[in-house]
């Protein structure tokens, strides 16, 4: 529940980004989870391959331990190897051994009366017990092969988890690329052609003005400008020199602009400044100083052109879009007075 309110409180942005975050998290527990899982599975399959190795090596001591019992040779090292293994199943709890130890152990009895009184009474006996032995040896590795390849089979869990991560991956790989194609714009923080800021980082950068304005109680000012005529110069010199003197105008008014002045490409030919802690009236003489700048500087191949500024400041309760409305209206005023001037409003 509370996972579910953090997941669905904030803008869509966060939330997609929360979500994302979640699937990740989700992700990386899961793979854990698989990972552990699986190794457990291999090193139970593992084991049993190891006791059924064992467990083949008693059924084939038995045989060669009673031949040469027959043979009075010396078998005292297969008996030490049989006992040995026995144990060591024992503190395993291998499954279906008792009988073949009861089996062993009888055999071992049989073979030291044969040793002090080789009949041929004890002879079979001796026989009749070691085929007995072996017999339920091999029952026993049956059952324990049986055993293992059951394990083998049951990979439903890692296999279930296995599917989950591949459905969370490609639901992550979807929500991601829906978050990166949404907020293309917002990475993008700068215009490729000026290297000025973009709309979106601009507008971005004065909600936060606005948020400093009313917490600090500070001001700022907004500069809008636009290239008078700006159609007739493409029209005439082609849209790739129209580009090259965006490219210059920006250059220009940079020189201008303390580093804590952000400028912007808003439009076409549209730029905008924001100057942190600057009253309307500075703003009016760092516009007018880039007016002057632009109408003496001779831009190759056109000669001189002209731009319009428009200032406004802030005022308390203002949004982002008074701001830009109240700019806008004063950069109106300075193209319907004439253009290359500077208006406020
Ligand atoms: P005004 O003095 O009233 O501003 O006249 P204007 O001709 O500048 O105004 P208008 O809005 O009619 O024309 C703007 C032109 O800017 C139109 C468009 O071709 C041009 N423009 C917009 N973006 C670009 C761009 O990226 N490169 C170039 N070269 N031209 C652009
Ligand atoms: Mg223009
Ligand atoms: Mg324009």
């Amino acid at each position: 529940m509370i996972v579910f309110l953090w997941l669905w409180g904030g803008s869509g942005t966060k939330r997609q980004s929360k979500f994302i975050f979640m699937l990740i998290l989700i992700l990386i527990v899961f793979s854990g989870i698989n990972i552990y899982l699986f190794q457990r599975h291999i090193r139970l399959v593992e084991g049993d391959v190891g006791i059924i190795n064992q467990l083949g090596t008693i059924r084939g001591s038995i045989q060669r331990f009673v031949k040469l019992e027959l043979a009075k040779g010396d078998n005292e090292h297969i008996k030490d190897t049989i006992d040995n293994i026995f144990d060591a199943q024992k503190k395993l709890d291998t499954p279906y051994l008792a009988e073949a130890e009861k089996y062993w152990e009888e055999l071992k009895l049989i073979a030291k009366l044969y040793r002090n009184n080789p009949s041929d009474y004890y002879r079979k006996l001796l026989v009749g017990r070691s085929e007995e032995c072996w017999e339920s040896i091999d029952l026993a590795i049956q059952k324990n092969q049986s055993i293992a390849e059951n394990k083998v089979n049951n990979l439903v869990l890692p296999l279930v988890f296995l599917i989950l991560m591949l459905v969370f991956a490609v639901i992550l790989i979807f929500i991601t690329k829906k978050y990166v194609y949404d907020n293309l714009e917002t990475f993008a923080a700068y215009d490729n052609l000026t290297k000025a800021h973009s709309r979106r980082y601009f507008i971005e950068y004065t909600k936060n003005e606005i948020a400093r304005a009313e917490r600090k109680n500070t001001e700022f000012a907004l500069i809008m400008f636009d290239i008078d005529y700006f159609k007739s110069i493409n029209d005439t010199y082609g849209h790739s020199v129209g580009d090259e003197v965006l490219k210059t105008l920006v250059e220009i008014v940079r020189k201008d602009l303390r580093k804590s002045d952000v400028l912007a490409r808003i439009g076409g030919e549209e730029f905008a400044v924001l100057l942190p802690d600057a009253t309307i009236w500075s703003a009016v003489t760092t516009a007018e100083r880039a007016r002057k700048n632009i109408e003496k500087h001779y831009f190759k191949g056109i000669g001189n052109i002209t731009v319009s500024f428009g200032v406004t400041s802030y005022q308390e309760g203002d949004k982002v879009e008074d701001l830009m409305k109240r700019a806008d209206t004063a950069l109106y005023m300075a193209k319907n007075g004439g253009r290359n001037r500077t208006e406020t409003a």
